[in-house]
């Protein structure tokens, strides 16, 4: 057998090692203390023990401080295998979002359960698919004993924006110059898709103030409801029409968003005219666009809207991020991950920009680049979440053929 065809060969045969063990990761809540859960501490612990039963023994902790989780710290577990030149590193998550709406899982979202070729539980597919994947890619290649330079970072609070995960790493100096990135948490049912782009992305919370007064007499009040509803069909139309600019890289929206989403309760009982709105835009915005730009342009429609109806509509970024300059599609990493994907998988990768975020952002921003690829069914945050157990064992292969340079 062919170097490649060994790997591979080695790769299938944990198919049923690789299943228990997203099986018993996924029976260990990690969950960050902002959404309800302990973190990441038990879980990380697992896979520490889960990295050194598959050979992998060279592991650091890079974990940060957080008072309110579990042991008082954010768990961040980097392992090294192969040495020498730039590293490869794998970038994964352990953090989860929390269950949901219970009542809309089959399921306990927290006892794995395997049925039809897939694997049930939250977390299963986002990150814990290509988390499993990235160690036993490391096995194989180590059992190949021919490995490059390979560090996976297993890391906490992605779901949260990552200041306790990924970021904290980066700002203790773990990233030599010229290291490149996989980020394996984004991709398509194919696996025919690396990004190599992310949009800027911005949540505008708007709060409307009105005055409150009884529904049958309007006119001693000032109702937030209507003057916040306005603002917000103005403001929809109008930044889909100023910024619309088009770039096919981004799929399968190639062009900005800008969806009201979340709507804040108000008045309980429906003879009040409500005296304050709460709402939220969700945007993801064109990198050749400027965010603080938009940003400012919303507020100043928010102010005309103000002095039209009397209520006062104030504009915050509530979350916001900038993207980073997009990776080339002939950096070394781009050149890598369609390599391996040809090889391996038999197909042509195509190279694409998103509207979601990821750990790539934030190693982009840093001067690195990076790729997102793995094989996902689009399960990630849903309720009966799932992972294709094949998708696991071919982005291993994939990984593995990355891995044995
Ligand atoms: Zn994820």
């Amino acid at each position: 057998m062919s170097g490649g065809g060994k790997l591979k060969a080695s790769v299938e045969s944990y198919e049923k090692e690789m299943t228990v063990a997203l099986g018993d990761m996924i029976s260990i809540p990690a969950i960050s203390p902002e959404s309800g859960g302990e973190g990441e501490w038990d879980r990380a612990e697992f896979l520490e023990s889960l990295l050194k039963e598959n050979g992998i023994t060279s592991i650091e902790r890079c974990d940060a401080p957080d008072r309110a989780a579990k042991k008082g710290r954010r768990p961040n577990v980097i392992a090294t295998i192969g040495s020498g030149g730039k590293a490869l590193w794998v970038i994964s998550h352990m953090d989860t979002v929390p269950a949901g709406d219970r009542g809309l899982w089959k399921t306990d979202p927290f006892k794995p359960v395997v049925k039809g070729g897939k694997i049930y539980g939250r977390g299963s597919e986002d990150n814990g698919q290509s988390l499993i994947a990235s160690i036993f890619a490391a096995r194989a290649a180590l059992e190949s004993g021919e490995v490059a330079s390979v560090k996976l970072a297993i890391v906490a609070d992605e779901e949260l924006g990552s200041a306790k995960g990924i970021t904290y790493v980066a700002s203790r100096n773990k990233f030599s110059k010229g290291d490149e990135f996989l980020v394996p948490d984004a991709g398509s049912r194919t696996g025919d898709e690396i990004e190599i782009a992310e949009k800027h992305s911005l949540w505008a919370r708007v709060r409307t103030k009105g005055a409150q007064t009884h529904a049958s007499t309007p006119n001693t009040g000032i109702n937030a409801k209507v003057a916040s509803s306005r603002f917000l069909v103005f403001v929809r139309d109008y930044l889909y029409s100023r910024y619309g600019r088009r770039d096919d890289l981004f799929q399968p929206v190639p062009y900005s968003t800008f969806e009201p989403t979340k709507q804040q309760a108000n008045v309980d009982n429906v003879n009040t005219i409500p005296g304050t709105d709460e709402f939220y835009i969700d945007c993801r915005i064109l990198p050749s666009y400027s965010l603080p730009a938009i940003l400012a342009d919303i507020r100043g429609i928010a102010e005309v809207f103000s002095r039209q109806t009397g209520a006062t509509i104030t504009v915050e970024a509530f979350r916001k991020s900038i993207a980073a300059k997009p990776t080339s599609r002939d950096s070394v990493i781009s050149v890598k991950v369609a390599e391996a994907v040809r090889k391996v998988r038999g197909i042509e990768p195509r190279f694409v920009g998103i509207g979601g975020g990821t750990c790539a952002n934030i190693v982009r921003a840093r001067g690195f680049q990076a790729a997102v690829w793995s094989t996902e069914d689009g399960m990630a945050h849903q309720p009966n979440e799932y992972s294709i157990i094949r998708n696991m064992v071919g982005d291993a292969g994939v990984m593995a053929a990355m891995f044995a340079a």
